[in-house]
């Protein structure tokens, strides 16, 4: 029997950050935010204990609300343990933007969006961002690539 078996309900995350996504910052922004790839990772009855309890703030946004950003603080370093798609246990510790990812996903469970815990001075609209940074030259797409 597995693990899995025995509960009477599941919570699960899928986390990646692919290694196409680099190609969406700049070379400084990547390393100042901490980022780096995760290869897509299921993770079955998640439990995050925090390891650092340094915040760090950063922009970040959502699929869930899409086209706005904000500044988020997160713990630097978390551990998460779990069970993983083929049933094992497993312990994952991560750093910065994955930690990040992490913090941001398990808030997905408890039903929060990065809108309950970020600076509400800077909830932005990200295509009026995008349009002032251009001073107003800029042609928005309304549709996703
Ligand atoms: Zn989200």
């Amino acid at each position: 029997m597995s693990l899995l078996t025995l509960q009477k309900s599941n919570r699960i995350l899928a986390l990646e950050f692919s290694p196409r996504r680099k190609e969406e910052f700049s070379p400084e922004v990547y390393s100042a935010r901490g980022m780096s790839t995760l290869p897509y990772t299921i993770i079955i009855n998640p439990q995050m204990e925090i390891l650092d309890y340094k915040k760090v703030v950063f922009p970040e946004s959502c699929e869930s609300v899409r086209g706005f950003s904000a500044l988020v603080p997160r713990y630097e370093a978390v551990k998460l343990t779990g069970i993983d798609n083929k049933g094992e246990s497993v312990v994952m510790q991560s750093r910065g933007w994955i930690a990040r990812i992490i913090q941001h996903e398990m808030d997905h469970l408890e039903g929060k969006l990065f809108v309950d815990s970020m600076d509400p001075k800077s909830f932005q609209n990200d295509a009026w961002h995008r349009i002032n940074v251009h001073q107003g030259r800029i042609q928005l797409q309304f549709y996703k690539k």
